[in-house]
């Protein structure tokens, strides 16, 4: 395994990649691995060629007050974990090397982007925009590996590839979970003992929801049930819980056949999202 911190060596090891006719997987991360980013490089594994890692924490998809500075960073341990699950090459660029001038162009995340994460973190979508293209053209992927786990990501992403005729396919992979439920993530390093107990909640609740509107079909009550759980099993703070349409994150209506039930809670001061994708059938592996 290779590990490259430049564009030009990064555009030196494709080119030879495309050169001979392979196909390339890329698994855009911002670091600090844990079993979920592990689980989109297995599958990058198993369809491509060839494995790119990317580990870079994007400043322009961090709001002024959030968490751009602590956000934790191990690029020996990552290294490690990387090559244990076949990663041809990670792509570990430098803020400079990524953005060496800023002449104010950026992509515009569309309607999509207005509401879940969009309405609480305004412009990261954009800079989330930002960063993937840069890394489409980099790695010139044949795959791209996104987790369920940021759905309104993956679902904007998409929209990004048709919208601009990316030559690449999206694969989205579900949910890696801890074993009582909590979804992993590289922010659950900051829940204190206490808090880590709590967090599980968040994603019962949301099962709890699912249940209720398969039986409901009640928009409204579903959220509420999941709001009910989630406050009263943790001293956590709701940023938000929604069902809607997915991937278009739409209102639902009885033509909706495949739903998204998500949440962002504040737990402390960490901010966890989770979600449930599931078919009116109540079917939850069809991403
Ligand atoms: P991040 O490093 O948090 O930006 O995540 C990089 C990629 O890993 C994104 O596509 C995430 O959706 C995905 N990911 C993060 N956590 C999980 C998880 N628990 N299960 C599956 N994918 C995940």
């Amino acid at each position: 395994m290779e590990v490259v911190k430049t564009i030009a060596e990064l555009k030196k090891i494709v080119k030879k990649v495309k050169q001979d006719g392979k196909t390339i997987g890329l698994v855009p991360t911002m670091g600090y691995l844990h079993e979920g980013h592990m689980a989109l490089a297995t599958e990058a594994r198993k369809e491509n060629d060839f494995v790119i890692m990317s580990f870079f924490v994007n400043p322009t998809q961090f709001g002024p007050n959030e968490d751009y500075e602590s956000y934790p960073r191990d690029l020996e341990r990552d290294k490690k974990i990387a090559e244990s699950v076949g990663v041809d090459v990670i792509f570990a660029p430098s803020v400079e090397e990524m953005y060496p001038t800023d002449g104010g162009i950026r992509i515009h995340a569309g309607r999509q982007a207005t509401i879940l994460c969009g309405a609480s973190r305004p412009g990261h979508f954009d800079g989330v925009l930002q960063v993937v293209t840069k890394l489409f053209h980099l790695a010139e992927p044949t795959r791209a590996y996104f987790g369920q786990k940021d759905a309104q990501q993956a679902a904007i992403i998409s929209t990004l590839v048709r919208d601009f005729n990316f030559p690449l396919e999206i694969r989205t992979v579900p949910i890696v979970r801890e074993e009582d439920g909590l979804a992993k993530s590289s922010r659950n390093v900051y829940l204190s003992p206490a808090e880590r107990k709590e967090a599980p909640a968040i994603y019962r609740g949301l099962k709890r929801a699912k249940e209720e509107y398969l039986l409901s079909k009640n928009a409204e009550k579903t959220i509420q049930v999941a709001k009910d759980y989630i406050l009263s099993n943790t001293s956590g703070r709701i940023d938000y819980i929604e069902l809607l349409s997915y991937p278009d994150l739409q209102q639902v209506d009885e033509k909706t056949d495949q739903f998204v039930l998500a949440a962002a809670v504040f737990i402390g001061k960490t901010r966890l999202i989770d979600n449930i994708i599931f078919t009116k059938e109540g079917e939850t592996e069809n991403v």
